[in-house]
């Protein structure tokens, strides 16, 4: 059942930055896709740590290691329980997604031969190709793309095709941070096992609108950033099948993920210690939590409803602009706009922007090889959250106007 509307002036309390001015102008921040806001319920769990339990985890028998390290495993809890994970030892604390996807792609040196296949969406950001190129030149393997169409969306007939039993990975984002199309993963998951082959899914733009259930998708690892769902940088999970996480070995050595240490013979951690040596970022994991219980207290599918109602308004609006053309035309997918006007370097717009206050992101938005395909320098991108609201939609559009009219 879908909750009833959103009380956005309500949830725009709870972003203390979001009463901001910027060169003197209210602040409209249509940069979402690189990072969300953090709202002050979080921003009171970081505050809480550091000025109460701040302790090292795991190790110390003393009462605030013992509140650090149970806060830090109830927050692998809710991480669990938001993608329905099996064991919560499936849940990796990583600094992020580009950590949790070169953690895999290290990993997997063992297990790619000469010759091996490992497939990659053409719509990938940079974090999700370069590993998998570095992972060839180690093995021998091959890497080989998934076409796009001039939709955005990739042409699933070809993927059948290029998968065969040389393939023994695929890699493909749920949603491109470009685009915003919503990839359909569940027949690539599918599609890749009936081969026998290993899937990773960068879950990092998906999971602001997405719940994804593990589970269900029955993926082999999914990647999430924390500071893309309203919790703090540095922070973010890699889910990964026991199984498979069994196989893998560790990718960094250090404390924390041994069992044993000689001079001789090291033994390792179990799951998930085997993977998260060192002293994490306690603090942002925690907080990585807090930022789910905000997320799902306004609830996913009230969410996504209205940022599609925000992406629906704000297309129409941006379309009656004489000359400009949006990129990712998908049927499906989430509140981002990737645009040009005709004539216009997309950097330009954005400067302009910026000076009423209104921040979008500008270039290739780390994903070169979606710009060449359509033989564009880059974009202009916004892109929207649950608290952005139609009256920004429409400072956007007004600032869009002013831009065309001062640059042409
Ligand atoms: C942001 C993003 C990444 C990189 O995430 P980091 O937090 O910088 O590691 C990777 N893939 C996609 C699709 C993204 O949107």
């Amino acid at each position: 059942m879908i909750k009833e509307a959103l009380d956005i002036q309500k949830i725009r309390k709870d972003f203390p930055i979001l009463q901001r001015q910027v060169n003197g102008k209210p602040l409209v921040y249509l940069d979402n896709a690189a990072t969300s806001q953090t709202p002050q319920q979080v921003i009171d769990v970081i505050v809480e740590y550091y000025q109460r339990y701040n302790a090292n985890i795991h190790r110390g028998v003393h009462t605030l290691s013992q509140e650090a390290t149970d806060a830090y495993e109830a927050a692998r809890k809710k991480i669990q329980t938001h993608f329905n994970i099996a064991k919560a030892h499936e849940v990796i604390l990583t600094s992020g997604t580009t950590h949790s996807i070169n953690l895999v792609a290290n990993g997997f040196t063992a297990f790619v031969k000469e010759g091996d296949e490992i497939l990659v969406s053409a719509m990938e950001h940079h974090s999700n190709i370069v590993p998998w190129q570095m992972l060839c030149e180690r093995t021998g393997g091959v890497l080989k793309v998934i076409p796009m169409d001039l939709n955005g969306e990739l042409v699933m007939e070809e993927y059948h095709k290029l998968l065969s039993d040389r393939t023994k990975l695929v890699f493909c984002n749920h949603v491109s941070n470009a685009l915003g199309t919503i990839n359909p993963i569940k027949e690539i998951i599918d599609a890749a096992h009936r081969m026998g082959a290993a899937v990773l899914i960068d879950g990092a733009q998906a999971a602001p609108h997405i719940k994804a259930d593990m589970q269900d998708l029955d993926v082999d690892f999914y990647t999430v950033s924390a500071h893309k769902i309203c919790g703090p940088t540095g922070v973010g999970m890699l889910y990964g099948k026991e199984e498979w996480l069994n196989k893998l070995p560790p990718y960094q050595g250090g404390g924390e993920m041994i069992a044993e240490v000689t001079f001789e013979k090291t033994t390792y951690a179990d799951l998930p210690h085997k993977f998260e040596a060192g002293t994490p970022n306690i603090c942002g994991g925690i907080a990585f939590g807090a930022a789910l219980d905000y997320m799902n207290s306004i609830g996913f599918a009230a969410l996504a409803h209205y940022e599609e109602e925000l992406l629906k308004y704000a297309t129409e609006q941006l379309l009656d602009i004489v000359g400009l053309k949006i990129y990712g035309t998908s049927e499906n997918k989430t509140s981002v706009i990737s645009f040009n006007i005709e004539g216009i370097h997309p950097y330009d717009i954005g400067t302009i922007l910026d000076k009423l206050g209104i921040a979008v992101r500008t270039g290739h938005h780390c994903a070169q090889p979606i710009m060449d395909f359509y033989g564009i320098p880059g974009t202009v991108r916004a892109s929207f959250s649950f608290y952005n609201t139609k009256d920004e939609v429409d400072v956007l559009v007004e600032g869009v106007k002013k831009a065309r009219n001062m640059l042409l």
